[in-house]
């Protein structure tokens, strides 16, 4: 019998990133029924407790909120009562070491757990004042409102245009789509790249325009917020800085929340930072949990807790 090497934890979590976002993938081609965000009814605010310094638009209801979150995969712990806000127009960077539970997190926000066999999600879990778990809330829909994009981009095998174009028609959009995917592709810095080549396969443009593809096949359906975890880690630092700058622009029509391992880009584009870190739990086990969360600016210059100190100087993680 021949030994396999064991899976690092590196290539483990990014094989379960691959398997998700292909999982992704197939939901859209083979389930592109959307109906109505027919969810429960709002519940009020949800976070009245929290300073009004972390708000960008002070008064103004978060457009997503964590409370009390908590979740297990197959009973094991990986994130233990996380509770933060999400204004809109903001751009949120999770923060922390690996395994500390920041994509876990991110994908409580649009039901992509629920892909994942064995997931649990306790706690509430809102956008716009509704609790994304409600039973009668189609998650579908939500991954309409609420886009993912992953670290590899995951465009679909079919060309530059029907990538885009994929979502309107899907939902039996009638109108002018070549102006819908102009738009989007506008939107995500890519036309110029691409205008002439709309029939091409979208599998052959580059790793930074796939992403920026990809950015834009979520435009089209006019997302309310965008989640991107570690969008720029396997792209190269033009690409990267393309896609820091579209996020500003994308800002503050769509809502940004991206998990990034990269201090600086946070520092960059992040208006708000959620530091997390992984301690042990009961059995001694660990758990991702947050430390801190604030505007960005004080996480990095001014951070309240010795964990974020050592986090943000490079002490740890
Ligand atoms: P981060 O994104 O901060 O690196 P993750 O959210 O990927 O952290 O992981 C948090 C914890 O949850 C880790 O212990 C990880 O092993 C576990 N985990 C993540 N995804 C899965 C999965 N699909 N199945 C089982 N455990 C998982
Ligand atoms: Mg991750």
């Amino acid at each position: 019998m021949t030994d396999t090497p064991a899976m690092s934890a590196a290539d483990e979590a990014a094989r379960r990133d691959e398997a998700l976002s292909s999982a992704c993938v197939d939901e859209y081609l083979h389930e592109p029924e959307v109906g109505p965000l027919a969810g429960a009814a709002p519940l009020g605010h949800p976070c009245v407790a929290q300073p009004e310094q972390w708000w960008p638009n002070p008064g103004e209801d978060p457009v997503a909120s964590f409370g009390g979150v908590s979740v297990s995969y197959r009973a094991t712990p990986a994130v233990d009562d996380v509770s933060f806000p999400v204004p809109r127009g903001s751009i949120v960077a999770l923060i922390g070491p690996s395994g500390s539970g920041k994509s876990t997190l991110l994908r409580c926000l649009n039901r992509m757990n629920d892909l994942v066999p064995g997931c649990r999600v306790e706690g509430d879990v809102r956008y716009r004042g509704i609790d994304l778990y409600a039973p009668e809330v189609d998650p579908v829909a939500v991954r309409t409102r609420i886009g993912l994009v992953f670290q590899r981009p995951n465009p679909f095998p079919k060309s530059i245009y029907d990538n885009v174009a994929f979502g309107p028609r899907t939902h039996g959009f009638h109108g002018d789509l070549d102006d819908i995917v102009e738009r989007a592709l506008r939107r995500a810095a890519l036309w110029d790249e691409v205008k002439t080549r709309l029939g091409e396969r979208a599998l052959a443009l580059s790793g930074g325009q796939q992403q920026r593809l990809v950015i834009a096949r979520a435009l089209a359906v006019e997302p309310d917020i965008l989640l991107m975890d570690e969008p720029a880690s396997a792209l190269d630092p033009i690409s990267t800085s393309r896609i820091e700058d579209l996020m500003r622009e994308l800002t503050p029509d769509v809502t940004i929340v991206i998990v990034t391992h990269n201090l600086q880009q946070a520092a960059r584009v992040a208006d708000l930072t959620a530091f997390l870190t992984s301690e042990p739990h009961g059995d001694g086990s660990l758990v991702g949990r947050l430390v801190e969360f604030g505007t960005t600016e004080q996480i990095f210059a001014n951070p309240a807790d010795e964990r974020t100190a050592a986090y943000v100087s490079g002490r740890f993680g």
